[in-house]
This record gives C-alpha cells, sequence and structure tokens, in this order.
C-alpha cells in the first residue's frame, strides 16, 4: 500500500557529500501502513544522505511518538521512539547482491523511495510487546484483570507455598 506522503529524495542532481532531509510522519502515514497496532503518531525522520560517485548512504533517525495499544489493558499507549538505521544504495549499476544493507540501483534511476526504510526503521525501534509503565493502565481493566486473577487462583500447590513464604521472608538482613 502506498503512503499518502512522499519520502523521495532526487539524488541525482545532487553534489557529492552530506545533505540533509526531514519527514515528518502524521496519522496518513500510520493509517497507510497497513501496520493494524499503529494507531498513529508523530514522528520526525532525519535523513543524512551521503552521497559519492557510487554509493548513497542514508542514514535515519527517527524521534517522536507512536500510538500503540497496550497489551494488557488494551488502552492507547504513546511509545516514545528512537530508532536509527542506516541504509545503502550501490550506483555502479551492476547486479550485485543485495543484502538487507545495501540496494543495487538501477543505473537509469535518479531518485529513491525511502516509504519501505522509513518503516523498516520505526519497526524495528518499537519493542514487540508494548505495556504501560506500572500503574499507567486503564484502571477499569486493571480492577477487572485483579479480580480474575484473584477468581482463577488455583487451589495451591504446597510445595508453591513454601517457595512462597520464602519469598516472602525476603533477603535476609547482612551483619
Ligand atoms: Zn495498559
Amino acid at each position: 500500500m502506498e503512503p499518502l506522503q512522499d519520502h523521495t529524495i532526487a539524488f541525482s542532481g545532487l553534489k557529492d557529500g552530506e545533505h540533509a532531509f526531514r519527514f515528518i510522519l502524521e496519522q496518513p502515514f500510520f493509517d497507510a501502513s497497513g501496520e493494524e497496532e499503529w494507531e498513529g503518531g508523530n514522528v520526525t525522520v532525519d535523513v543524512t544522505l551521503d552521497k559519492s560517485a557510487s554509493l548513497l548512504v542514508a542514514n535515519m533517525h527517527a524521534t517522536g511518538t507512536v500510538t500503540l495499544r497496550c497489551d494488557r489493558c488494551n488502552a492507547p499507549l504513546h511509545f516514545p521512539l528512537n530508532g536509527k538505521q542506516r541504509q545503502i544504495f550501490s550506483l555502479s549499476g551492476e547486479e550485485q547482491m543485495d543484502d538487507d544493507e545495501l540496494v543495487s540501483l538501477d543505473a537509469r534511476e535518479h531518485s529513491i523511495n525511502l516509504t519501505h526504510y522509513i518503516y523498516e526503521c520505526l519497526r524495528l525501534a518499537l519493542p514487540i510487546r508494548h505495556v504501560h509503565a506500572p500503574g499507567q493502565c486503564d484502571p477499569e481493566v486493571e480492577k477487572v484483570l485483579s479480580k480474575l486473577i484473584v477468581e482463577h487462583e488455583p487451589t495451591p500447590d504446597p510445595r508453591w507455598e513454601v517457595l512462597k513464604e520464602l519469598k516472602h521472608e525476603g533477603p535476609k538482613p547482612k551483619r
């Protein structure tokens, strides 16, 4: 799915050396991402593009917040994002073994679309499991959850009881 914003850099007219670009990711980007867990956000992506005769090196730095759903209470969670990623494009026009970091561009290309790489940068910066900080979950859900836990407390196994008692005693004070 193509996002509504354009993250294309026309590099053919650029001189060799470093060039800075900034992209602002807002709601349309997250809506178009196809990632169900991304509900929205506001992220600034700073790209430093280092151009040489045969390579383009794009260093991306994404900062801001992404709105996710808490895995525990399902309420919105504003996750502070700080992600960095490097992507290298070969301009030699020769077919090279592409790997995750090096992509060969066709000799006729004069621009690169970074959308895909920006997605990757964000995806890698977000944790697989995302939950609110302790005490920050939806209090209503918290109430229901604690009730459920109490109701489903299994009949204690005597062996666990012994362990629990040990735990409650805590560490012995050092003398
Ligand atoms: Zn939560």
